[in-house]
């Protein structure tokens, strides 16, 4: 049996698994991140959790064929450098040098949606699929590429950031000083920028309900309070989920896979919006439906993050 392990190295948490080449994790291994702690602290907090998964499974260094890291920001695989990280603070370090100096085993390094992407291509929602997108929605908008069987990430440059492309130009503010992107309209702190205005417009809707009880508007609220039939929550999940269908569109015709994976917690919502989505794609693609890609509910939930983390050797 060969072995592998993933990190998920996050703003927060890191999380580390022992992967099977079945892509299933064997033993987990987690702690708080404290990247204000310094970039010494958190390589030796991930080194201790890899040495802690080799205890727990019996393992020695020499059994486990690679180490893999998703990390959030500017992942460069040519040198295995964090070019540029702003959640943990890093600017050009040297992740996969050091990681593998401590634990003596290779190491490989990506972007997070990248490597939650290539676990849901190798065991989740896109195992019978050659190629595909996924699109992660949360407070902001991540993207992962997987072409022809390999992760889209280029030596020397930036994984995909499809949530900084332009929807609206010249529309609201994104985080990252540009006008419209994607992110600015179909993320969940978009959703809820509008719900608030929606709900100071309109005292009498339910969304200005739920803030009178002292309930801040989140994006699950939201699409619950359009669910029971609130005419202006109703308009703004319309136009929500609108607005994303043709941003698949827009991904549908840059890359021409055959599926796009929902990540994020907005992947709960299930077969009903991953339906509407498709109707929306064919609608708006230049091919229409003989190319449209299907549209499916990311299934692997945290854990393709550090599955695809895992499997980054195989398949960079
Ligand atoms: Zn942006």
């Amino acid at each position: 049996m060969k072995y592998t392990i993933g990190i998920d190295l996050g703003g927060t948490n890191i999380v580390a698994g022992l992967v099977n080449e079945k892509g299933e994790i064997l033993e987990k291994a987690a702690a708080k991140t404290q990247s204000e702690k310094g970039f010494a602290f958190v390589t030796e907090l991930m080194a201790q959790l890899v040495k802690e998964l080799l205890t727990r499974a019996k393992l020695t260094p020499a059994e486990v064929s690679s180490i893999g890291i998703g990390s959030p920001g500017t992942a460069d695989k040519s040198t295995g450098n964090i070019i540029f990280s702003n959640n943990l603070g890093w600017h050009d370090v040297p992740l996969v040098s050091t990681i593998k100096e401590k634990t003596g085993i290779d190491t490989y390094v990506a972007n997070d949606a990248d490597c939650a992407a290539l676990g849901e291509f190798a065991v989740g929602a896109g195992k019978k699929y050659n190629s595909m997108v996924m699109i992660t929605i949360g407070t902001g908008v991540g993207s992962g590429v997987v072409l022809d069987g390999k992760l889209f990430a280029p030596a020397g440059s930036s994984a995909t950031e499809l949530g900084h492309t332009t929807l609206i130009a010249g529309g609201e503010s994104c985080t990252c000083g540009r006008k419209g992107c994607v992110e600015a309209y179909v993320s969940f702190s978009a959703l809820i920028r509008d719900g608030n205005r929606a709900a100071d417009a309109h005292p009498e809707s339910m969304l200005a309900e739920l803030r009178a009880k002292g309930q801040a508007l989140n994006g699950k609220n939201i699409f619950d309070c359009a669910k029971e039939g609130d005419a202006v929550a109703k308009e703004l999940v319309n136009r929500f989920i609108d607005l994303m269908g043709q941003f698949f569109a827009n991904v549908g015709n840059s890359f021409g896979v055959k599926l796009i994976v929902v990540g994020g917690g907005i992947s709960k919502e299930g077969q009903w919006l991953a339906d509407r989505l498709r109707e929306i794609v064919v609608r708006e693609m230049y091919v229409g439906e003989r190319f449209a890609p299907a549209i499916a509910m990311a299934t692997l939930g945290n854990d393709a993050g550090v599955i695809g983390a895992a499997m980054l050797e195989q398949y960079q």
